[in-house]
């Protein structure tokens, strides 16, 4: 499988085969386009992704040993994400789909952010010798369904029940911003390098920090529900930047900017943990009272099992209550070690495994949009090839079908607990 993905600032591609080994990956980052702007600057991203998407795709190829004529098929993201950047990687694997008559899998980012869990797991496995038990290098095995999983990334912030592949119970959402849109801004707060975001160079400057020394909130604690908030806690970090953070050129500063750093990454985290803690009980409700409405009922992860192409090919529940063993922590954010091991702590609590894929596959990159695609594949969620391009009268060029804004499920959990 090719994956394809340009959904926003990352021009990736990446041959995978079907029992997890990846045979190529390429990718193109655009940091320093967007650096000057505060965020992407959408015609530039769209720009930078058509002037690297022949190579990027030639190259992840070409490190496969591999042309696009040994290929099965060509996935791609088709949202959510800015249209005018999934534009140019639905065209070029459109383009890929006609050359070598190739089946096309419509991929959701969000989706392959959390599917890519699986295949480290079986990555990992293979790596064993397959006598691991699934073991992973940090003794992690293979999620299977049904799981929990956290999704934070730069423009998502998620607690679902993953119940199948495009079969999502959503427990929480965030009321404003993404955490990782949280750590990019606060990160240019703070005037660190934001390259290639803020996320990173935020938690290697809170790991010479002191958390205790500035005094932040943790988010929504009247609110006992699974929904996150992170805009009251961004504005904490600039009234005690504003009050407390000695000028430029005092000796003081950097450890005061290390000290504000640790203190909203362990204040988020707190945050992060308590909502699934309490999703974990959430989740465990849910998976009891079988509530497995929209999984398809009986189904099996080899079977194709639905001909819609958006999901509700639920391959993990057949309807009796299956026990919660995963917790996956997926999307940019989860490359954070300081938010991985606070969440370990809590998957151990609750007697869950963490399973996070590496910090390579957590980013944007081609490898998750790959091994989305074999996962729906599998299920038959694909198209058939496309035939020769032919435009309308008056067509310059061909209309595709982009899902900019795509919610990863529309079913809610009604939530248990009141306000307090
Ligand atoms: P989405 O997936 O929601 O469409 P995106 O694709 O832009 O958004 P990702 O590529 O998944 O987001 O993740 C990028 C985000 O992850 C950025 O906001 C970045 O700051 C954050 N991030 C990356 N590494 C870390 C880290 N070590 N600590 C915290 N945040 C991080
Ligand atoms: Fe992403």
């Amino acid at each position: 499988m090719l994956g394809i993905e340009s959904s926003c600032d990352d021009t990736a591609a990446a041959v995978v085969t079907s029992d997890g080994r990846v045979l190529g990956e390429a990718i193109a980052g655009q940091a320093a386009i967007h650096a000057p702007y505060g965020g992407v600057h959408p015609a530039l991203a769209s720009q930078a992704h058509a002037a690297a998407i022949d190579r990027v795709v030639a190259d992840a190829l070409s490190r496969a040993g591999l042309s696009q004529h040994d290929l099965s098929a060509v996935a791609v993201t088709v949202g959510p994400g800015l249209s005018l950047c999934l534009d140019v990687g639905v065209r070029k694997a459109r383009a890929v789909s006609r050359a070598a008559a190739l089946p096309l899998v419509p991929v959701h980012h969000m989706e392959a952010h959390t599917l890519v869990a699986r295949l480290a797991g079986l990555a990992a496995h293979a790596a064993s010798g397959g006598d691991g038990g699934g073991v992973l290098r940090d003794g992690e095995p293979a999620p299977a369904f049904p799981f929990l999983c956290l999704l934070v990334s730069g423009g998502h912030n998620l607690l679902v029940v993953v119940r199948g592949v495009g079969d999502y119970l959503q427990l929480g959402s965030t009321l404003d911003d993404a955490l990782g849109e949280a750590y990019d801004k606060v990160a240019r707060m703070l005037g660190l390098e934001l390259n290639p975001h803020g996320g990173a160079a935020l938690e290697a400057a809170a790991r010479l920090g002191d958390a205790s020394r500035y005094a932040l909130s943790v988010p929504m604690q009247k609110h006992a529900n699974c929904d996150f908030s992170f805009a009251g806690l961004k504005t904490g970090v600039r009234l005690c930047i504003e009050s407390e953070l000695p000028p430029e050129g005092d000796p003081g500063r950097q450890q005061a900017v290390a000290d504000i750093a640790a203190s909203f990454q362990s204040v988020a985290t707190q945050h992060l943990c308590q909502r699934v803690r309490r999703g974990i009980g959430w989740a465990r409700d849910s998976l009891q009272g079988g509530s497995s409405a929209g999984s398809g009922g009986s189904s099996n992860s080899s079977s194709s099992s639905s001909s819609s192409s958006d999901g509700g090919s639920g391959s993990g529940l057949d309807g009796s209550a299956a026990a919660l063993r995963h917790l996956v922590v997926a999307g940019g954010v989860a490359s954070n070690q300081y938010i991985r091991q606070q969440l370990a702590q809590v998957a151990e609590a609750a007697g869950l495994q963490l399973v996070v894929p590496p910090a390579r596959w957590c980013t944007d990159n081609g490898v998750m949009v790959a091994w989305a695609g074999i996962e729906r594949y599998r299920l038959g969620l694909y198209q058939p090839p496309l035939g020769p391009l032919q435009l309308a009268a008056g067509e310059e060029q061909e209309w595709v079908d982009l899902r900019p804004r795509w919610p990863l499920t529309a079913e809610k959990h009604g939530g248990s607990t009141p306000q307090v």
